[in-house]
């Protein structure tokens, strides 16, 4: 029986799924670490808080 064959994730090259394909579904640990760290950076990619969204009221601002 043929092994399977995906392509890739990473970059599209034809991976067999055999018991030695260790960076399955990726062909190498290469494209493994370059998709971790894809999805490592995604995850951590938090909107950052706009400080000057928010216009200072300060006390001095109260009506006199
Ligand atoms: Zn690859």
């Amino acid at each position: 029986m043929p092994p399977r064959v995906t392509p890739c994730p990473q970059c599209g090259k034809d991976v067999a799924w055999t018991a030695d394909a260790r960076w399955r579904p990726f062909c190498s640990e290469r494209c493994q670490l370059v998709d971790l760290g894809e999805w490592f950076e995604e995850k951590h990619r938090i909107p950052e808080p706009d400080q000057d969204a928010k216009p200072f009221l300060g006390p001095e601002h109260a009506e006199d």
